[in-house]
Parts: C-alpha cells; sequence; structure tokens
C-alpha cells in the first residue's frame, strides 16, 4: 500500500494480484476519512463547551513539557483554578446561563497567557493553565494574578450581570513534584488553602501543607472511630433565670477525650465532622446522650442541644428526635434544639419545614450566636424562635466598648416584643451580670454561674438550685 497526496487529496494506492497473472490497481480517496478520524482523536482531547483541552490533553502536554524539562533544564507551573460562587449562577439562573459564563471565563484565560502556555478545563468550573518554559517564579506569580483579578471582573450574561471568582493553588516543576500526578496532587493542596483563606486569592504550594492535609486525615480517621470508642462526653453548663435566680436547664456540651490526644475542643473537630459528614452519627449520639442525662435531672429542667446545619440536611432529624424523646422518655417541651445562622442559610423552605416540625413537637428551638452572621435580624422574621442566645462577642464588648450596651439593650428589647427569652452567652463576672439584667435580658449563661460540668457533676448544681431560697 501507498499513500500520497495529490492536488490536496490524500490517495490510497493498493496493487492486486490477478489470476492468470498481472496485477490490478485500485486508488481510493481517504481524505475524508482520515480528516474524520484526526477530529475524532482531536474531539476525544477537547472540552466541547469551551473548546479547550480536556484532562487528557492537558496531561499529554504536561508530559511533553516534563520530558523539556529533563532535556532542557527550563521548569514549569501548574496553576489549578477553581471558580468561587459559580454554583449559585448554574443553580439560580439555569445551565445555559452557567454553560455562556464557563465559555468567557475561558476566553479570558486564554487572552492573558502566551501562545506557549495551555489553558485546559479539567471539570465543571475546574480550569488549569499549564505555564511552560518559565524563567522565575516572578512570571508565574504576574500570571497568576491577572488571571485572579480578570475572572473576578463582572460579566454580563443574558442581561444578567454576574461576578464570581478564581481561587487558585499554584505546583512548580521540579520543585514540587517532576510527574503530572504528584504537580496536580500540590496544587490541588494549595488550591484548598487558597480557599480556606478566604477564596478570591491564590496559594503557591508548600511541603507543610501536605503534612497539614495528614495531620487532617489522621484526625479524620480517629474521629471515624471514636464513637465506636466510646470516647465522646458530654458537659452540661447551665442556664440562670434573672427573673427567679433559678436555673432553667444545661446546654449540653460536646467532648471528646482521645487516648492520645488529650481532650480535644469542639471547635477543633466539629468543623472537619461537618465538611466529612460525620457529624449527622455523632449530633445523633449527642441528642440521644443527652435525653438519656435530661430525664433523669430533678422537676423540669431542660436540656439545649447544638444541632448543626449538615445534620439539617438528612430527611431524618426529626424521626430521629422523636426516637430519642420516646426512648429516653425525656417530655419534648425539655428538649431545646440550639441552631446558628448557617441552618437557615440552607434550602430555606426545607428548613423551615424542619424546624416547625420540631416545633409542633413541642420542642422548643433557640438562635444560637445571634448577632455574628450576616442577617440575623431577617431570621427572626422567618422562624418564631423561643429564643434568641446573644454572642458572646457582645458580652465582652460590654466592658470596653460603650456600643456594647446599646446592642444588649436592643436584642433584649426585641425578644421582648417578639415574646422570646433573651439569654446573654459568656457571662464572666458579676458586673457583666448586673449590666445584662440591667439592660433587659431574662436570661444568663457563662463561668460566672458555672463552667461546662460532667454529667455527673450537674446534680450537685441541681440540687444548690432547689435549696436556693
Ligand atoms: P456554643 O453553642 O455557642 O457554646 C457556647 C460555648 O461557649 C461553649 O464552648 C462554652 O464552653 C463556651 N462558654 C460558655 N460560657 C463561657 C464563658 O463565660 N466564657 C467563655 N470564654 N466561654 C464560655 P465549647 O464547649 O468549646 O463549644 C464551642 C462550640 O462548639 C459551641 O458553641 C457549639 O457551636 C459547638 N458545639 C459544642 N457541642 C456541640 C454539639 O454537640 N453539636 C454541635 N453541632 N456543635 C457543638
Ligand atoms: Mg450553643
Ligand atoms: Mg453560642
Amino acid at each position: 500500500m501507498i499513500e500520497f497526496t495529490l492536488q490536496e487529496r490524500l490517495l490510497e494506492v493498493h496493487l492486486h494480484p490477478v489470476m492468470g497473472g498481472g496485477w490490478a490497481v485500485t486508488i481510493e480517496d481517504v481524505s475524508a476519512r482520515r480528516a474524520a478520524e484526526a477530529d475524532a482523536a482531536n474531539m476525544a482531547r477537547q472540552d466541547p463547551l469551551t473548546g479547550l483541552p480536556n484532562r487528557l490533553l492537558l496531561r499529554e502536554r504536561l508530559n511533553e513539557a516534563l520530558s523539556r524539562m529533563q532535556r532542557e533544564g527550563e521548569g514549569c507551573a501548574v496553576l489549578l483554578i477553581d471558580l468561587d460562587r459559580f454554583k449559585p449562577v448554574n443553580d439560580t439562573l439555569g445551565h445555559p446561563v452557567g454553560d455562556a459564563l464557563l465559555e468567557k471565563v475561558a476566553d479570558r484565560l486564554r487572552s492573558t497567557v502566551r501562545p506557549t502556555d495551555t489553558v485546559a478545563r479539567i471539570g465543571g468550573d475546574e480550569f488549569v493553565v499549564l505555564q511552560s518554559a518559565i524563567r522565575d517564579p516572578g512570571d508565574t506569580q504576574a500570571l497568576v494574578r491577572r488571571i485572579v483579578d480578570l475572572v473576578g471582573r463582572t460579566y454580563m450574561v443574558d442581561g444578567h450581570l454576574l461576578t464570581i471568582g478564581a481561587s487558585v493553588g499554584v505546583a512548580f516543576a521540579p520543585n514540587d513534584g517532576t510527574d503530572a500526578d504528584k504537580l496536580l496532587k500540590n496544587a490541588d493542596l494549595a488550591l484548598y488553602r487558597a480557599k480556606l483563606d478566604g477564596r478570591g486569592t491564590f496559594r503557591f504550594f508548600e511541603p507543610e501543607m501536605d503534612a497539614r492535609m495528614q495531620a487532617r486525615r489522621q484526625l479524620e480517621l480517629d474521629m471515624r472511630q471514636a464513637l465506636a470508642r466510646r470516647e465522646f462526653r458530654l458537659h452540661y453548663q447551665p442556664q440562670l433565670n434573672l427573673e427567679n435566680n433559678r436555673l432553667t436547664g444545661c446546654e449540653a456540651l460536646l467532648r471528646w477525650q482521645h487516648p492520645q490526644r488529650g481532650i480535644v475542643s469542639p471547635l477543633d473537630f466539629i468543623p472537619l465532622a461537618e465538611e466529612i459528614g460525620l457529624i449527622v452519627p455523632i449530633g445523633e449520639w449527642v441528642m440521644r446522650q443527652a435525653c438519656r442525662d435530661a430525664v433523669s435531672w430533678p422537676g423540669t429542667y431542660s436540656v439545649a442541644v447544638n444541632v448543626s446545619p449538615a445534620q439539617f440536611k438528612s430527611e431524618r432529624l426529626v424521626e430521629m428526635v422523636m426516637s430519642a424523646l420516646s426512648t429516653s422518655g425525656l417530655p419534648a417541651n425539655r428538649l431545646e434544639v440550639e441552631i446558628t445562622e448557617g441552618v437557615l442559610l440552607q434550602e430555606n423552605a426545607k428548613t423551615l419545614q424542619t424546624l416547625h416540625r420540631l416545633r409542633e413537637l413541642g420542642v422548643r428551638v433557640s438562635m444560637d450566636d445571634f448577632g455574628t452572621g450576616y442577617s440575623s435580624l431577617s431570621y427572626l422574621r422567618s422562624f418564631p424562635f423561643d429564643k434568641i442566645k446573644i454572642d458572646r462577642s457582645f458580652v465582652k464588648d460590654l466592658d470596653g466598648k460603650p456600643e456594647g450596651d446599646a446592642i444588649i439593650r436592643a436584642i433584649a428589647g426585641l425578644g421582648k416584643s417578639l415574646g422570646m427569652t433573651t439569654i446573654a452567652e459568656g457571662v464572666e463576672t458579676p458586673a457583666q451580670m448586673q449590666r445584662i439584667r440591667d439592660e433587659g435580658c431574662t436570661d444568663v449563661q457563662g463561668y460566672l454561674i458555672s463552667k461546662p460540668v460532667p454529667a455527673s457533676e450537674i446534680h450537685a448544681l441541681f440540687a444548690g438550685d432547689q435549696t436556693a431560697i
């Protein structure tokens, strides 16, 4: 078989022996077939939406760049870009708008790199820039700044003004890796850091990022075993009513007694538990244990349990609470659920329905850390909370800032007119307690009354309360 080109056509010539001697020659025009084959090969390496190289072609280019590095000593950089706030655009304005936005992002990225660099799209809103032949990291720094700035400028799509951002993680070859997998992994670790540091920014990979990630993974492994090993405990912190100076009940606060780490603060493991979904089984344990403990308390003391946003995403929350109440025998009106603004930020209609169902059971609902979020006031309007917990930071302000009093007074007034209890958190001194009383709060919680104590010690506190005048 011979192949040759004639007047821009690709021809294939075959020679066949013929019966009785001699040869037959067939000439076939294969131009169209070859073009189609080439197209198919290109398509398999291209993102259909933006026309950018896809993950496959990116890998090929990255491998080429790495071999050049071996031969000629040219370094390269992998910039992993993740769009911030893209999902809400896609979810609220629809996929056609999301797609058009991605095309515009692709155009902007293309416009800001050199012809020898590669821009690829490797996932929904994930892009990679492969910057080749870099002489000093300053080149990359300049490029990554340009990308963050350019992607973050406003877009006009279909009559909508849209703003998104870019978080970028950067890894250099050869310093941060000499193969494609390692470079992409390290760029991803740097990206994770950039997102934690507030998004709309970039981070260069550093070896301790890997160490931190491993520590996190270890914490995750330990936490997964902690439930089975019964390493969790509940401590209880009493709450005091200022009108009659009597305790009303306690807040349950989770403690993790780790065999090596010692006591781990919830602030150090709850965020990770929420991120990986482990807060659902842990939260269930907390709810069941708190109900079991509270049923042994005298009188009508109630127990407040913190419920995190991730637990509201699970369909089973209301059933789980009902089951915790019925197996323990605790009356629903002695249980209080504390939620933060994070709960109301998500899937509002469904969340509100869950809250209403809890209320119908007779469970009370408190708004925790009031005043620290973005729009605490509008949340008070969306649900009839039983209690507002004024965040500790406002109580601290009582000692210094003059507006501290005014804020507490305003929240107490608001609670009064809405028929909600207002409790100040983190009260540590008699002076703070006096001011809080003067400003009209109904209840207090804090070290002044008692630190959170193990379940076994709470009975003594209740006994003291019972004998108080
Ligand atoms: P939170 O619900 O606002 O709990 C109050 C926190 O303030 C507790 O910290 C408590 O020990 C601390 N505190 C109370 N009085 C004072 C005081 O007078 N001064 C100072 N400086 N601090 C005081 P803790 O126990 O470390 O818990 C921190 C956060 O972890 C809680 O904040 C809550 O958001 C979360 N958390 C604790 N237990 C659970 C749980 O079972 N489930 C969930 N989802 N979150 C929990
Ligand atoms: Mg709380
Ligand atoms: Mg709080």
